[in-house]
């Protein structure tokens, strides 16, 4: 039999680096990407069933009822969630899950009393955050002091994971982050 697979959360607040992390992560062989559910709009490119699970507001609000969902959150005004079926199928092929939500949904993770393993990524101070988001030149100046503030309370939540792992240089991060996933180093 194969042994079962974990599931792992990584979060970390605006340019940590995380979204780079996790498309790294989840190509790797002993990942799995669980699919999750939402009620927005597929974008252009995106496919059902492979992206997300396109499902209307009421089918959500069903699955809701239903604790079809390991958690699930509204962000920006529409329902994403982690179907339990997903992730269950997934850790029981010997993948592991990588879940990339947000911290209101690691809270519901972590009061289910499922096992864990939790990584919060933190830039090396908020200075080098601030200087990042400027580089990245995506944000006006008010976005960039909304973002920042966000990023100061998510920040806050880094205590409440089992390993808080700091983003100083990309490739020293994703080293540390593998070996406490205990996987090998990829060949580049
Ligand atoms: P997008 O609409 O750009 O694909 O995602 C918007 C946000 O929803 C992202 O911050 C992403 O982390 C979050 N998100 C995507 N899937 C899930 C999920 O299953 N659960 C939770 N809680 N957040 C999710």
């Amino acid at each position: 039999m194969l042994p079962k697979g974990r599931l792992v959360v990584i979060s970390g607040p605006t340019a940590s680096g995380k979204s780079t992390l996790w498309n790294r992560l989840v190509r790797r062989p002993e990942v799995e990407f669980s699919v999750s559910a939402t009620t927005r709009k597929p974008r252009a490119g995106e496919v059902d069933g492979r992206d997300y699970h396109f499902v209307p507001e009421q089918q959500f609000l069903q699955w809701i009822e239903e604790g079809a969902f390991l958690e699930w959150a509204q962000v920006h005004g529409r329902y994403y969630g982690t179907l339990r079926s997903e992730v269950e199928a997934c850790l029981a092929r010997g993948h592991d899950v990588i879940l990339e939500i947000d911290v209101q949904g690691v809270k519901q993770l972590q009061e289910s009393g499922l096992p864990l393993i939790t990584i919060f990524l933190l830039p090396p101070s908020m200075e080098v955050l601030e200087e990042r988001l400027r580089a990245r030149g995506t944000e006006t100046e008010e976005q960039m002091t909304q973002r920042l503030e966000v990023a100061e309370q998510e920040i806050d939540s880094a205590k409440d994971y089992m390993h808080q792992v700091v983003n100083d240089d990309f490739e020293r991060m994703e080293a540390e982050v593998e070996k406490i996933l205990g996987y090998q180093k990829e060949k580049a």
